[in-house]
């Protein structure tokens, strides 16, 4: 079945996509008593959570990265747990609801705590897939990112993450029954740890935090590499990309902004370097115009120019 069969859903059209995905999301809450997640299948056998554009919390569960699951005729693979164990138990449960597939892989698409925190409610689960430099990543932030958010874990004995039990250095190919998964390690990016996994079923590739959409991008690995990363995914030329934060749809509606900030990013922040200008400076005038184009701007884009100097005054 094709994405065009699918009666009353999903149109090739990006405008309309986006208006009927908009429509279903509005339909998501997360209950007083217990959260209670809702997913939406994006295309055929790909479930859906989007997160909240916040900045992570105990009030929000950490409910602010989008996480979902795919379905094959054999088995069920998780993509992210979620940003607490209370959502790592929602969605085992809406899965339990959907299909009596077992779940067979989970993929930690990196080490960020929303898209980690909540691998308990997995730890049956035999193949628990990650990037090579995922355990150092674990290793190295881990507890930090625990103490940040201890109170998250209701129960301290609950890990902060799974262990994995497949590395992935280059690329790894999934069988879930009439569906294939490859997931590809990526070098240094977002993270230097960062997954993506394309479905050659539905040409969907879920590209968890190497894109953000509406949200800014978090750099925390390199600013060239992540570049470098956007053009091996735009290669693929999938029909639905799945973006870490912000509503899935096209390459262009969804990772081409994305393409224009990290570029301003860099060019400006190259340009300040080459004028010796103070950091101070930089990050208020490097990519100033796209401060209305994102949320959470103001949150994140200073890091993002310190960062981006660091890397590439050493150039
Ligand atoms: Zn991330």
């Amino acid at each position: 079945m094709s994405l065009n069969d699918r009666p009353g859903t999903f149109q090739r059209s990006p405008a309309l996509w986006v208006l009927t995905v908009s429509m279903l999301f509005a339909a998501h809450e997360v209950q007083a008593n217990g959260p209670q997640l809702e997913f939406v299948e994006v295309a055929p056998g790909i479930y859906l959570h989007l997160g909240k554009h916040e900045e992570m919390s105990v009030d929000n569960l950490g409910d602010i990265a989008n996480i979902g699951f795919i379905v094959g005729t054999e088995s069920v693979a998780v993509i992210d747990p979620g940003g607490s164990p209370q959502l790592g138990i929602a969605m085992r449960d809406a899965i339990r609801d959907l299909t009596g597939l077992p779940v067979s892989h989970v993929i930690l698409t990196h080490i960020h705590p929303d898209h980690i925190f909540g691998g308990s409610a997995f730890a049956d689960v035999e193949f628990i897939v990650a990037h090579r430099n995922f355990v150092r990543a674990l290793a190295q932030r881990g507890d930090y990112y625990r103490e940040g958010y201890s109170a998250l874990f209701v129960d301290e004995n609950m890990p902060t993450s799974l262990q994995p039990t497949m590395e992935v250095a280059d690329k790894l190919r999934i069988d879930l029954g009439e569906r294939r998964l490859i997931v590809r390690a990526h070098k240094t990016a977002h993270t230097d740890n960062d997954l993506s996994i394309f479905d050659s079923v539905t040409r969907t590739l879920w590209a968890s935090d190497l894109i953000f959409a509406q949200r800014i991008p978090s750099l925390d690995g390199s600013l060239t590499g992540w570049l470098k990363a956007m053009d091996e995914l735009a290669v693929l030329q999938a029909d639905l990309v799945i973006p870490g934060h912000g509503r899935p749809g096209s390459w262009a509606t969804v990772a081409e902004p994305q393409q224009r900030y990290l570029n301003l990013l860099l060019s400006e922040t190259r340009e300040m370097i080459a004028r010796n200008a103070r950091l101070s400076d930089a990050v208020d005038k490097v990519a100033a115009e796209e401060s209305k184009s994102w949320i959470l701007y103001d949150s994140h884009h200073r890091g993002n120019v310190t960062k981006a100097h660091t890397e590439l005054e050493w150039e």
